[in-house]
């Protein structure tokens, strides 16, 4: 690709709720302090789901997804420093922030009070709409850039960018830790890095899936229980039991319930973006003084980080690796819950 805007192949949903499909799209010539990105993989998030069927209202089409990206720098601008041609190289969810407010000073720049720009199904900071990484380039300023450590291969670290670090972050602020009993709830993409961090973190993981039909699973990827949150008796069995849940359901909870599994001072964090809303009666909160929260993504610096941690201790997402032409089928897979742990597009299919 030249310096000079480009035309490159991608899969689009052309419009809501439309399947998927090749098609082309522009990317930006490499401005000053950009790299350009030969893709190699984009993991399937369920936000890419949400958005593709406008579940979440107010989609931009057509729409490329993918905010799970890795792959090699194939060119930079003049003012790049650091970043160098042949080097292996992530993006996740955001592409640029407003850089000067108070959270992204302090390397939040997930929560820009101007917005930061999502890295698909968002309009960039030139006023044209952003692309995803089910494509084989994306043009990406350096300071979106992440770094790939060596001991991490390129496919099992595209779900890092995301599903890595929304669970991370939470994990981190909340204390995750030795001496802690974390649970983690929903066994998919979040939920399966979750419970290898939490473990590597330490802490005493337990998984709540919905039946024991990933228990072997759960344990190998560092679970020391799992429990099914289709039998009642969990909820009693477990009773007061955790000092921080984590859930990474895609679906709304009975949140009440889940919220009488926490210690006195626990805390339930929500990570998983229902497209519904969520009511819960406020007794679950005041008996026991418990915290409910929410939590997205992580910023750029908290996202390096996450990647030097996953690579020092050796987490790499469990993944199956299909072709651009079967992303439609494994959108279906996840909304069955049928992934074993994430489904990471080879690039070089589209
Ligand atoms: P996923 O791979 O589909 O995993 C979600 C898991 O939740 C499923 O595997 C399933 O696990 C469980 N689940 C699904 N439907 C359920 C239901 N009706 N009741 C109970 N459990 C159910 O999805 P993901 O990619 O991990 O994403 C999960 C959610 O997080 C999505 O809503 C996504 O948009 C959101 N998300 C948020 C952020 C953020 O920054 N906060 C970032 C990324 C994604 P079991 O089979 O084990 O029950
Ligand atoms: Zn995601
Ligand atoms: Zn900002």
């Amino acid at each position: 690709m030249s310096s000079n805007v480009s035309t490159v192949p991608a899969y689009a949903a052309p419009t809501a709720k439309a399947p998927l499909e090749r098609t082309t799209i522009p990317r930006r010539a490499v401005g000053k302090h950009d790299v350009l990105i030969e893709i190699k993989y984009a993991g399937i998030c369920h936000s890419d789901i949400h958005q593709a069927r406008d579940g979440w209202g107010e989609g931009i089409f057509p729409m490329v997804p993918g905010h799970e990206i890795t792959g090699i720098v194939t060119a930079t601008g003049p003012s790049v420093t650091t970043f160098a041609v042949g080097d292996r190289v992530g993006v996740g969810c955001m592409v640029d922030s407003c850089r000067t407010c108070d959270n992204c000073k302090a390397g939040l720049e997930q929560y820009c009070t101007r917005g930061s720009v999502l890295t698909y199904n968002a309009v960039g900071k030139d006023g044209e709409p952003t692309h995803g990484g089910y494509s084989t380039h994306i043009v990406v300023d350096e300071a979106f850039t992440l770094r790939i450590p060596d001991g991490l291969p390129l496919d099992a670290a595209a779900p890092l960018l995301c599903a890595g670090i929304t669970t991370y972050s939470p994990l981190r602020r909340w204390n995750a830790g030795p001496g802690t009993k974390v649970a983690v709830v929903g066994l998919g993409g979040l939920g399966h890095m979750g419970v290898k961090i939490a473990h590597a973190l330490g802490a005493e993981v337990t998984v709540l899936s919905q039946s024991l039909r990933k228990k072997d699973d759960g344990l190998r990827l560092g679970a020391e229980h799992y429990y099914a949150t289709g039998d009642d008796a969990t909820f009693d069995t477990l009773a007061g039991t955790f000092d921080l849940i984590l859930s990474t359901v895609s679906a709304p909870l009975p949140l009440d319930k889940f919220l009488g599994l926490l210690t006195t001072n626990g805390a339930m964090v929500n990570v998983g973006a229902p497209e519904e809303p969520v009511s819960l009666n406020l007794f679950s909160l005041i008996g026991g003084r418990r915290t409910l929260a929410g939590s997205m993504i992580g910023g750029i610096p908290e996202t390096q980080e996450m990647l030097d941690f996953c690579a020092e201790h050796n987490l790499g997402a469990e993944i199956e690796v299909i072709r651009a032409d079967q992303i439609n089928e494994a959108y279906e897979r996840v909304l069955a819950s049928d992934v074993r742990y994430r489904f990471v597009i080879d690039t070089a299919t589209i």
